[in-house]
């Protein structure tokens, strides 16, 4: 049987919007490459660009027919340094102060640049080492008093506004949301965000109270949570089952943790995700060279591979497409490894996932059969999309998962789990009619042959009550 075949690409990709791809006509050409999620990274972000933006992508993404949907990060509790006029530049041997918000400058000839945390002081003992700029820069602490430390430069370089400072192993004093971020938040449900990235969750609690935020202000957004340090790796399955999501956020991992360990941080996470049945994102660096050249590096094609191959549900771009030469390039590669490595990827079914209400478990037999006949797909009817979620955790290999909604923030949810093609559709009061409407949408738009045998899973009446089925059905 020949399913007439638009290309079917089961990992996702994900992108960060910055100067180099906001305006309309580039985010035009993002989206009908294909990028299914954007990302808003709040470090260098402002609420009156928020607003504007989605705005933008929304109304980019009606042109265009496809939607993507929309991430805010926010920053968490993430030390950065504060305003610099023009940049520093620093010499192996000068001196630096680092001061807290609050202090006075010392006018004394060494340069001083303030810090957005005040205990910072108190976290360092002289003689440690501090990393800023995903560790380009390297301080050694000679001194210290109540709001400064006085530092020397290890490695020369230059030091530019709000610039990331990292302490690996500290317990940074700040709450998991900080006022900065609940105010970000605030602009991006109004905006209409679909998922939160939270940047250094640390425990399940720190998710609980993002939850608890978004449920006060009125958002069903979901919650991706970025497993970026030392604690949030000892305390990852407390914290998976506690999000919807979870990122693999190796910028600032690769520095909290030994590099050397990331790669076995990372294979760690993907599994724990995939036996909660939780999507993974795999973040940062996976084609850096990119910002600068056209084509990637031999190592940076084998470690997309890699993310493939591991059966990671996305992969992201974050300076590629923020400030990068080579945006669209970017996805065009990331779509080539995809379409390369996925078809040589085992077809085995998830066996870690633990399913355990009995609807869930039909989706196995359901994964199951549609493997089985080849040539399949699944339809599944959702209104929460779990069930589309729990598909996409199961990992079908070969087996398009279409998922259809009528609910237009879950549509746009949608776009994040592995194999997951989402369809905003008006479902009818009676079940087997949304079913013959969904069939024929899939034949329009050209997702399934005439002729095709597709699993379908669904609500069905019987004797007036409602039953949940699993049904064979050909596409007329
Ligand atoms: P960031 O997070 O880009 O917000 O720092 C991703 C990472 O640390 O990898
Ligand atoms: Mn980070």
């Amino acid at each position: 049987m020949d399913r007439k075949t638009k290309y079917y690409r089961q990992t996702k990709i994900v992108i960060t919007l910055g100067p180099a791809t906001e305006s309309p006509e580039c985010l035009a050409k993002l989206i009908a490459a294909g990028v299914d999620i954007i990302r808003l990274n709040m470090a260098h972000a402002t609420r009156e660009w928020v607003e504007e933006v989605v705005g933008r992508i929304r109304r980019v993404s009606q042109e265009s027919e496809r939607q993507v949907a929309v991430m805010m990060d926010v920053k968490g509790p993430e030390i950065r340094t504060g305003d610099v006029e023009k940049p520093l530049e620093l010499d192996v041997g000068d001196l630096l102060d680092f001061h807290a918000e609050s202090a006075e400058v010392m006018n004394d000839g060494v340069p001083s640049v303030s810090v957005n945390y005040a205990k910072l002081s108190q976290d360092v003992d002289v003689g440690q080492i501090i990393l800023v700029d995903s560790g380009l820069l390297r301080f050694k602490v000679l001194a210290r008093d109540e709001e400064r430390i006085r530092c020397e430069v290890l490695t020369s370089g230059t030091l530019g506004s709000r610039r990331h400072i990292n302490l690996p192993g500290v317990q940074v004093d700040l709450p998991a949301l900080t006022e900065k971020d609940e105010a970000d938040l605030k602009a991006g449900v109004a905006a209409g965000i679909d998922f939160v990235a939270l940047s250094f969750v640390r425990q399940a609690e720190d998710v609980q109270t993002l939850r608890k935020f978004l449920d006060e202000n009125g958002s069903i957004a979901k919650i991706v949570s970025k497993i970026e340090e030392q604690a949030g790796v000892r305390n990852m399955e407390d914290i998976i089952r506690a999000s919807d999501a979870i990122m693999v956020a190796r910028g600032d991992l690769g520095i909290e943790i030994d590099y050397h360990q990331l790669p076995l941080v990372q294979t760690e996470l993907v599994r724990a995700c995939q036996a909660e049945g939780k999507p993974v994102i795999i973040a940062t660096h996976l084609l850096e060279s990119m910002i600068h050249s056209p084509i990637p590096t031999r190592a940076e094609i084998s470690d997309v591979s890699n993310a493939v191959r591991e059966q990671a549900d996305a992969v992201m771009l974050s300076g590629e497409t923020t400030t990068g030469a080579y945006p669209l390039e970017c996805v065009e590669v990331f779509k080539n490894i995809i379409q390369s490595i996925e078809p040589t990827v085992h077809g085995q079914l998830n066996s870690q996932i633990q399913l355990r209400e009995p609807k869930a478990k039909m989706l196995r037999s359901a994964a199951v059969l549609a493997q089985e006949l080849g040539q399949s797909a699944i339809v599944v009817f959702t209104r929460s999309g779990f069930l589309a979620y729990v598909l996409g955790a199961l990992r079908p290999y070969g087996v398009p998962i279409y998922a259809f909604t009528d609910v237009e923030s879950i549509f746009r949810q949608l776009l994040l789990p592995w194999g997951v093609e989402p369809f905003l559709m008006e479902f009818s009061e009676d079940p087997e009619q949304t079913i013959l409407d969904s069939l024929d949408v899939l034949k329009q738009k050209q997702w399934c042959a005439p002729g095709t045998w597709v699993v379908v899973i669904t609500n069905a009446l019987a004797n007036k009550k409602v039953i949940d089925t699993m049904q064979l059905r050909e596409v007329e």
